[in-house]
């Protein structure tokens, strides 16, 4: 019945015949195996303690040098993890009480010791001990591991008094274990909503009440003991005996303050331009809305200002991008401080911004604002060792009237923005419904435009340029016709400037230029008499930097030779850039090509410029032809420029002659050459060719004296 893990018994008893008995009942339960050590003093007991190891310490109580609680203590103190079964005599029981209290395992009553209840309480004595030194390991793995964890955890009892903390929960709460058991745990673990700022469920309740985990609402925040604030994140759980009845909770928490952090970060960059920290468009489309809605109630005005900077391209390209990302920081700062705190200052992405100004009294306090932007925005920027100038232009667009969202306001801003473009830079213009239907004009051309040039759709027309003096035909102009599919022919001022905007003017230009130069070869390969084909540049055309090879490549490949050809340029592309504009003629020039200053006298070209380009006409605009009629007191301008061109040695073309009058001042004045519906309106390839056979009918320019 002993079991076999009972090999060495101390048995501490003064009492020869109390010791003997025992020992014989041992004997006679089976355990004779056992060795036995018997000691007659509580001395003697700690020396055979500390030397040898045993499995049980039998200990009477009355000993001559220990009494009572003191053996015990002292039997604990000297083996503190082997079992220990006390004896006493009959009127000690209360005694024997104490003596488990202290540790001892089991005790026996002298007197009523019989074998079989001798080694029963061996055995369970040996059991308990063992028992109780596994829920030991238990607890202590459980509170290290509770203790190393990263979350706080504490425990409380049905009745929410905290029966446990770690050391995470102590530095979190502020409250050292010692003093947080058997408090509340609404005193120790206080938490609050972090926007509301009400105190939240006490969610130990909440779990024992669902016997079930629950999760405290996200933006919780825990209120230290010393008030200090930490935002975490929870789960409560029950606890159960086991009939499964609730007998507490535990709660874990975590700080939660570096990632509510990061998720913060991250929706301001969600939401931020990078560059100049300002909203971006998803955050203004949401004010915007906001300062709509809020309008409706207060009968207050809400205007959007879109903003565009006037030549940033330029400063970005030949600066550098940083010195230009410096620009938009500054003009950033100019802009927020020119409006009110509530009002939003964004980014839309490279030179837009767009400005919002919630709960104004009148339209006119936009115009202000937008005045007030105009100028801060103009007056020098000093960046790095420049100091850099440039102005705005800005659409103006105003709730309700304008658009009752967002996405409509800012698109009838921008619109407006580019009618302030138009009229003139550092302006600001008020949307207006004729510009949607113009845009929308705009729009439809050039989604049309881009087809237009796969499916053919474009021809050339040719229009003769005439000598005066003989009426012979010196060249054709190559004017390009669209014909699109449903609107029929859309003129080249309609429809070049959306392509110059779009950039499809760079392949439209190619083909134009490859079509006449093929065009003027096939005249000439035919014995016709063309001396030049001329062709119409855009500025963007010119300023590509493929240009000249584009031209080089298909005169090469056309055959034509580069004197036949002739570029017609106006005033304001030569101006743009001039030096460069300038290397690009003589380029040009050392080839052969000539070049033509188009629409002369509407633009602003000084004449100390013109000198050094290399230029061959000049080609006087309609418009001072037209003056010939309409104003015949007021010819001085077609004059002077037949006069200019002379000393300058350049030809001289009049375009848009219309009429005879027209004709024989030019010729009175001495203009070389014309061109106009006079003579010949532009006209399709195959009648072009007739006319290069015939000539322009005599009685067109012969004068009659
Ligand atoms: P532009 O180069 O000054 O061309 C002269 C314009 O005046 C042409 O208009 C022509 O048809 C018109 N015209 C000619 N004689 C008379 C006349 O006696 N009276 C009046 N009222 N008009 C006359 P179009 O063809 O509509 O072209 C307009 C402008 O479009 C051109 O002005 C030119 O700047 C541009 N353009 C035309 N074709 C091309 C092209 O292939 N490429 C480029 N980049 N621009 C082109
Ligand atoms: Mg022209
Ligand atoms: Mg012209």
């Amino acid at each position: 019945m002993i079991r076999r893990s009972l090999r060495s018994l101390l048995l501490v008893e003064d009492n020869p015949g109390d010791a003997r008995l025992l020992r014989e009942m041992l004997s006679e339960g089976g355990a004779h195996k056992m060795g036995m050590t018997h000691v007659e003093s509580m001395s003697e007991a700690e020396r055979q303690l500390g030397q040898a190891s045993f499995d049980m310490v039998m200990l009477d109580l009355g000993l001559p040098d220990a009494h009572g609680l003191e053996a015990v203590r002292r039997a604990r103190a000297a083996a503190p993890r082997v079992p220990l079964v006390v004896l006493t005599g009959l009127d000690d029981e209360s005694l024997a009480t104490e003596a488990l209290q202290e540790g001892a395992q089991d005790y026996l009553i002298k007197a009523q010791i019989e074998t079989r209840g001798l080694l029963r309480a061996l055995h369970y004595a040996i059991e308990r001990k063992a028992m109780e030194e596994a829920l030991f390991a238990v607890k202590e793995r459980a509170q290290v591991t509770l203790n190393c964890i990263g979350d706080a955890v504490v425990c409380t009892d049905i009745a929410g008094n905290i029966t446990f903390v770690n050391l995470v929960a102590e530095k979190m709460t502020g409250w050292p274990a010692e003093e947080a058991l058997g408090r509340p745990m609404a005193e120790v673990f206080r938490i609050l909503d972090a926007v509301t700022r009400q105190t939240t469920p006490n969610p130990m309740d909440m779990a024992v009440v669902q016997n079930q985990t629950v999760h405290q609402p996200s933006n919780c925040v825990l209120i230290r003991r010393d008030e200090f604030e930490t935002p975490i994140e929870d789960s409560v759980a029950p606890i159960h005996d086991r009939e499964g009845k609730a007998t507490g909770a535990v709660i874990v928490f975590r700080d939660v303050s570096a990632a509510r952090a990061m998720a913060q970060e991250m929706t301001h960059s969600a939401q931020h331009d990078f560059l100049t920290g300002l909203p971006n468009r998803m955050l203004l489309n949401d004010r915007v809305d906001q300062a709509i809605t809020l309008s409706a109630r207060n009968t207050k005005k809400v205007a959007v200002l879109f903003l565009d900077l006037d030549g940033f391209k330029h400063i970005n390209d030949s600066l550098g991008h940083p010195i230009g990302d410096k620009l938009l920081q500054s003009i950033a700062k100019r802009l927020v401080s020119c409006v009110r705190g509530s009002d939003t200052v964004s980014r839309q992405g490279g030179d837009e911004f767009v400005v919002l100004l919630s709960e104004m009294a009148q339209q006119e306090d936009a115009a202000i604002s937008a005045l007030r932007i105009l100028d801060a925005v103009s007056q020098t920027h000093p960046i790095d060792q420049h100091d850099l100038h440039l102005t705005a232009s800005i659409g103006v667009s105003v709730s309700p009237d304008d658009g009752m969202d967002a996405e409509t306001l800012i698109k009838n801003a921008d619109t407006a923005m580019y009618q302030a473009k138009e009229n003139g830079r550092q302006s600001y213009q008020f949307f207006k419904p004729a510009m949607n239907v113009r845009a929308v004009e705009r729009q439809s051309i050039e989604e049309s435009l881009r087809r237009a040039l796969e499916r053919k759709e474009f021809a050339l027309h040719y229009q003769p340029k005439v000598k005066l003096a003989t009426g012979e035909i010196t060249g054709a102009e190559a004017l390009i016709r669209w014909t699109h599919p449903t609107r029929g022919l859309v003129s080249p001022a309609q429809f070049i400037p959306v392509a110059e905007d779009c950039g499809l003017i760079l392949p439209m230009g190619r083909w134009v230029i490859r079509e006449a130069c093929k065009q003027a070869r096939a005249w000439i390969d035919a014995g016709l008499p063309l001396y030049t084909m001329a062709v119409n540049i855009s500025s963007m055309e010119f300023r590509d930097d493929n240009f000249l090879e584009s031209v080089f490549t298909t005169l090469s490949e056309t055959g034509l030779d580069p004197k036949s050809l002739e570029l017609e340029l106006t005033e304001s592309v030569l101006m743009k850039r001039a030096e460069s504009a300038a290397s690009v003629l003589r380029t040009l020039r050392t080839r052969g090509v000539q070049i033509a200053v188009d629409d002369f006298g509407t633009g602003y070209s000084s004449l100390s410029y013109l000198r050094k380009f290399p230029i061959d006409a000049l080609k006087i605009d309609q418009s001072f032809v037209r003056q010939i009629t309409s104003a015949p007191d007021d010819t001085t301008i077609v004059t002077a420029v037949i006069g200019m061109g002379r000393s300058l040695k350049l030809r001289v073309v009049a375009e848009g002659v219309e009429t005879r009058e027209e004709l024989e001042f030019l010729r009175a004045h001495q203009c070389e050459e014309a061109q106009g519906y006079y003579f010949s309106q532009p006209v399709p390839p195959s009648q072009f060719g007739i006319l290069l056979k015939s000539g322009i009918p005599e009685s067109a320019v012969i004068v009659h004296r």
